[in-house]
């Protein structure tokens, strides 16, 4: 194409926490698992054995991720929801048999456990939702002031998916173990970012995802420990223990053991790097007026960056950041489907038109200073180019006296 000037448009993926694009690892290892080694891991023939011996050799990579004493504890599921769903409503039949009907939670969670507690409650279950406070996050002391009796399960996040906030679950654990109480956790946005070791943390059950850590969608797992009786999830074949049939998703489930194994490979350099990126986005973004930080500057994960912008509304942001072909996410409106706000941003106490305005970008390992710079290049232009536009920018500058920059 000699002569011709040809630009090519810039991409920025920053959205990691919504999902990952598949690693070349993960890709390779599933491949072969569709077209030469497509046996069914049931069958008795070589073909079916070979898929059995990799189903088996993921699940063995994935409790080995998560420190899990046995690999028999490790279930594969369709993904978090799934996970999520499967250990909520397990640990609830367990507690109903015993007359334990209450159960503990956040207000912050992700809904794949908000809404299969709700479930719960117009079952007949109670349920204490914990608040957060102002940064995201809660004490210990709070879960074990709201212990009962008749307390079946603490489902608890172990990081937060929109404001990246870590939660203090070595120590939730050890109330929970103390107290005899079920603990799970949604660690979907933890599981390769924080070093996990589920009997150190006195985890019972806890759910991860494949696709946030460049593993395919469609595909995650449980953990759940031996000693604590989970109910079947799917009647049918004797596949995962008896307790979920279908044949089993082997590409995916390969693709699973190869991404955790390389997600939980030098965590420390990794988040080194990422949280290196996120702090200069968090520091150059603040510098725009009228923007604030969400969630906790210090336990917060490395590639997450939440910053609310008033004035302004997320999705238009976020059309005009994709316009530059920057995919990014943010808590408002009718990105979530909903008319209003994300519920983690009113959860620590920002007022609707702050909430509706918020920015998020996750990023990974395989972003670049590049990439960063280009976000910073681009970012400010269109906040103030909004603001220019928008009749709530202007209300906020005279009805607070701010000066209105986009004037200037
Ligand atoms: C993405 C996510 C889920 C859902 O996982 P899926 O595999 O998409 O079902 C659950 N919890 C958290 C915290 C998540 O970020």
């Amino acid at each position: 194409m000699k002569g011709m000037i040809y630009l090519e448009k810039r991409f920025v993926y920053a959205d990691n926490s919504a999902t990952t694009r598949v690693s070349e690892n993960a890709l390779k290892a599933a491949l072969p698992y569709f077209t030469q080694n497509y046996g069914n891991p049931s069958s008795i023939y070589s073909l079916g054995m070979d898929a059995a011996k990799a189903v088996l050799a993921a699940r063995q990579q994935v409790a080995n991720a998560l420190g899990a004493a046995k690999v028999n504890e490790v279930y594969f599921t369709s993904g978090g929801s799934e996970a999520d769903n499967w250990a909520i409503r397990g640990a609830a039949e367990i507690g109903a048999k015993k007359g334990k009907k209450h159960i503990i939670t956040t207000v912050f969670e992700h809904h794949a456990v908000l809404h299969t507690c709700e479930y719960l409650e117009k079952q007949g279950f109670e349920v204490t939702y914990l608040p957060v406070d102002d940064k995201g996050l809660i004490t210990a002391e709070q879960v074990e002031n709201a212990i009962r009796e008749d307390t079946c399960l603490v489902t608890i996040m172990f990081a937060n998916n929109e404001i990246g906030t870590i939660l203090p679950i070595p120590e939730i654990g050890k109330v929970c173990k103390a107290h005899n109480v079920l603990f799970h956790t949604d660690a979907v946005q933890a599981v390769g970012h924080i070093d996990i070791n589920v009997k150190d943390m006195n985890i019972d059950m806890l759910s991860l995802s494949g696709h946030k850590i460049h593993a395919p969608k469609g595909i995650g797992a449980l953990y759940c420990r031996t000693g604590v009786n989970l109910p079947n999830l799917i009647y049918g074949g004797a596949q995962e223990r008896n307790k979920r049939a279908g044949t089993e998703n082997v590409p995916s489930i390969v693709a699973l053991g190869t991404a955790i194994t390389d997600a939980v490979t030098d965590i420390e350099e990794k988040n080194a790097k990422i949280s290196q990126m996120r702090d200069k986005l968090i520091e150059r973004i603040l510098k725009i007026p009228q923007t604030r930080l969400n969630g906790d500057a210090e336990r917060r994960l490395a590639g997450n960056v939440n910053i609310s912008v008033r004035g302004i509304e997320g999705e238009s942001l976020l059309l005009t950041l994709d316009l530059k072909g920057i995919a990014a996410s943010s808590g408002s409106a009718c990105t979530s489907g909903s008319l209003d706000p994300s519920h983690v941003l009113l959860a620590i106490g920002l007022p609707h038109e702050v909430a509706h305005g918020s920015l998020r970008l996750s990023i990974s390992e395989e972003n670049t200073d590049e990439d960063v710079d280009y976000i910073l290049e681009v970012l400010p232009e269109i906040v103030k180019k909004l603001r220019k536009m928008s009749p709530l920018w202007e209300r906020i500058c005279r009805t607070e006296g701010i000066h209105d920059y986009t004037l200037d």
